[in-house]
């Protein structure tokens, strides 16, 4: 829903006596939603820059690459690696649809891999042709902010340029954690997963959110013995309950040993493999432990307290109004840096509404109602409203529930 709000400095209003800048906009962190909002502000005709740090399929303080999280290391290898996952299951239930297939069939992980990498190499360079075509000057380097309307880059060879804006946006996105076990530096997060150099056997995953399950579902559908531990009794907290169990019993269904109400409590390396222990004393030793556990946003080296930017004390995250500005009323924040709702296409809306909001003219907050998601654990969860749980807290009178469930005609021959 569109609200009409003044923001000072919009691009259309008289500029008379104010000071000269640089840029109208300087964008930092070139993921899904900076890239929508530095487009969509060029688009309406100010004059963007953006910086990002340089590519590398695992991101650090210093690299990360132009295309963000979704496209490098996450929604787009991702779904790749899911795709890969889904053959076997096929190639299985071919046999009962007269398929012979008689000779072994072997999957080979680099081969996708290789394919993978193509790929994301391929998009960052489409994200930057984005960038160019829309006439918004690429800048490679970390950004930080210097003041209200002042960012410095610093590049690859420790050289520092300072830029001015009237307006300053923050969409650096954020990064996976590790949990603060012993032996936690064992672990890797989804960053590693999507480029081991060799399929692990034995998987080991810690966490019941979207990528655990994701996860544990590629791994298990390439063949690897995979054990999912998660804290609460179902995964996927904050999803409707008979969702959960769906899911919950779909995973067991396909092999994937499910550890409900169990967390991990140390790490440790042995010849045989990363030693795992659990606070229910169980004992398994794993090639590959995933700490799939939640991201926090990327705030720690932007300079923010020093400008008087407020973070969220417990996350870390930007704060912004409905509008996505902060208290600083020249700086902007979108995407997960801002903790929101932490989805891409959320990101883009974010972006596309900060762009209308600040350079077209027409102020309007992102409405965050009835957003679809889809989980790609394998088979997929896609869910759009209220759970059951919600609307039975919302509603002020009866909540009628209609559910059905059906055997896919696909299943009935293959089995
Ligand atoms: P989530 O926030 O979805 O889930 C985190 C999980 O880790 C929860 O199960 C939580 O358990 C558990 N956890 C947190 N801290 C600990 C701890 N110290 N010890 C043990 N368990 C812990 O995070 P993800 O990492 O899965 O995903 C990150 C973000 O990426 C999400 O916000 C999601 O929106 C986005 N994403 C979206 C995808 C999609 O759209 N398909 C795909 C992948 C990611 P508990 O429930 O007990 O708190």
């Amino acid at each position: 829903m569109a609200r009409k709000m003044l923001i000072d400095g919009e691009v259309n209003n008289s500029t008379q006596g104010e000071p000269h800048y640089d840029f109208d906009l300087f964008v930092i962190g070139a993921g899904s939603g900076g890239v929508r909002a530095s487009r969509f502000s060029a688009q309406s005709g100010a004059k963007v820059a953006i910086c990002e740090l340089p590519f590398h399929p695992i991101s650090t303080e210093v690299v990360g690459g132009v295309g963000g999280t979704c496209v490098i290391r996450g929604c787009v290898p991702k779904k790749i690696l899911v795709y890969g996952a889904s053959y076997g299951p096929e190639l299985e239930d071919a046999k009962n649809y007269g398929w012979e297939l008689s000779e072994n069939i072997n999957f080979n992980w680099k081969k996708l891999l290789q394919k993978k990498t193509e790929e994301i190499v391929r998009l960052n360079g489409i994200y930057k042709r984005l960038l160019s075509n829309a006439g918004v000057k690429f800048y490679e380097g970390e950004g930080k902010i210097v003041g209200p309307h002042e960012v410095e880059v610093v590049q690859v060879d420790g050289t520092k340029i300072s830029y001015t804006a009237k307006h300053i946006l923050i969409s650096t996105g954020s990064r996976a954690q590790h949990p603060n076990i012993p032996g936690q530096e064992l672990g890797i997060t989804s960053d590693e997963a999507l480029s081991l150099e060799e399929l692990p056997k034995r998987a080991v995953v810690l966490g019941g959110g979207y990528i655990a399950v994701e996860f544990a579902s590629i791994w298990r559908g390439m063949g690897a013995t995979v054990d999912l531990f998660f804290r609460k009794e179902l995964p996927l907290r904050g999803f409707d309950n008979e969702m959960r169990a769906i899911v919950s019993r779909n995973l067991e269904g396909r092999g994937i040993n499910l550890h409900p109400g169990t967390n991990l409590t140390s790490l440790t390396n042995t010849e045989d493999g990363i030693r795992v222990l659990t606070d229910h004393g169980e004992e398994i030793v794993a090639d590959v432990v995933l700490f799939a556990t939640g991201r926090a946003p990327n705030t720690k080296r932007l300079n923010l307290k020093a400008v008087g930017v407020e973070l969220d004390e417990r996350t870390g995250a930007v704060k912004v109004d409905a509008y996505s500005r902060t208290n600083i009323p020249s700086i902007w924040a979108i995407g997960d840096v801002t903790n929101r709702m932490n989805l891409t296409p959320v990101a883009l809306m974010e972006g596309s509404l900060f762009a209308k909001t600040v350079f077209g003219g027409q102020p309007t907050a992102p409405d965050y109602d009835h957003i679809p998601c889809a989980v790609f654990c394998i088979p997929p969860l896609s869910v759009v409203g209220l759970s059951e749980e919600q609307a039975v807290e919302q509603a002020t009178g009866d909540v009628l529930i209609y559910n059905s469930t059906f055997t896919p005609m696909k299943n009935t021959i293959s089995g």
